[in-house]
């Protein structure tokens, strides 16, 4: 007789997960789908399932779940829509967006953070023990770039069927030309292996025109202490700085859709807009074409990042601010 095991699938799917436990390593894929549909409302044929693979391809629906070889909780990474949402997506209003705790008047607050003692032991300690994996190696005299994710690169929160619907357009275009003058790295408030799948998807991880240095997870974020708003967890650039030495504030430019990710740094981030709705914005965004002509103009034109407000990137002249 065939011995009978439960298996629990974790879905992750539009920034949630989902436990699935309904389930035994006898059943199929088709199983699966269904529980999955069962949860989600995603339509088993619109369900994209990143990473169930069966001897290196897509799982066919016919195979058992004992088959893949999967492992306890094994994490499932899902692209696709609802119906309900498809619709949506056509005729949303333009500004939607939810509404983030910011820290846009936080002005006078970020520097006795930014030089706290104990925050600065924080990052003293994600230098010792956060462990980078480094996938290209850094080149001399190059300035660093660090990107953010998540409403940055990419609108993780609309429903879609082939991850590259969600990528802010010219993104491709945008690492090209900043790889120029700068080393890149992608630091996202998830996981690393969510990083790497995103990476995958959207072509990043495998372009020959650009490279990426390395990515930051959330276990390189420190949590910070802030009066009135509580516990917030933020991307110190000491991290990298500890252990690069040659990127300082001074040649350091990091992007970022929320404010807040800056504390420990406020003057070497720059708040970009988000890219949120990509079915109604792609046709219009051209924020990464603006900003690749500024990364230029500033690696160009500047010898110490300090002296710049990213405030108003817009502006940048570099007559004012060399
Ligand atoms: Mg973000």
């Amino acid at each position: 007789m065939t011995e009978i095991n439960e298996i629990v699938i974790v879905l992750k799917w539009s920034g949630k997960e989902f436990p699935i436990s309904d389930l035994t390593d006898q059943d199929t894929v088709e199983v699966l789908r269904h529980e999955i549909f069962l949860k989600t409302q995603v339509r088993p044929e619109r369900q994209k399932l990143l990473n169930l693979k069966y001897k290196g391809k897509p799982a066919p629906d016919n195979v058992k779940l004992c088959a893949l070889e999967l492992k306890p909780n094994f994490k499932l990474m899902m692209v696709g829509s609802t119906e309900a949402d498809i619709e949506d997506a056509c005729s949303l209003p333009d500004d939607i967006g939810e509404v983030i705790d910011d820290f846009d008047d936080a002005d006078g607050r970020e520097e006795t953070i930014e030089n706290s003692a104990v925050y600065l032991a924080k990052v003293q300690r994600r230098v010792r023990d956060y462990k980078i994996k480094e996938l290209a190696t850094p080149r001399e005299n190059k300035k660093l770039l660090v990107l953010d994710i998540d409403y940055t690169l990419f609108d993780h929160r609309s429903p879609a069927e082939q991850g590259q619907e969600l990528m802010r357009p010219y993104l491709h275009e945008f690492l090209t030309s900043a790889y120029e003058h700068y080393d890149i790295v992608i630091w996202s408030a998830t996981s690393m292996r969510w990083i790497e799948e995103k990476m995958r998807l959207l072509g990043v991880a495998n372009s020959d025109k650009y490279k990426i240095m390395f990515y930051l997870d959330s276990n390189a974020m420190i949590s910070v202490h802030v009066p009135e708003r509580g516990v917030v967890d933020v991307k110190p650039l000491g991290v990298i700085w500890g252990l690069y030495k040659q990127y300082s504030s001074k040649n350091t430019i990091m992007f970022d859709d929320i404010r807040r990710n800056f504390l420990m740094n406020p003057k070497s981030g720059l708040k970009i807009r988000p890219f949120r709705q990509a079915h109604l914005n792609r046709a219009s965004d051209k924020e990464l074409l603006k900003l690749s002509d500024y990364l230029r103009q500033i690696a160009l034109n500047c010898s110490d990042f300090n002296s710049l407000n990213h405030r108003k990137w817009e502006h940048y002249d570099p007559k004012k601010n060399s």
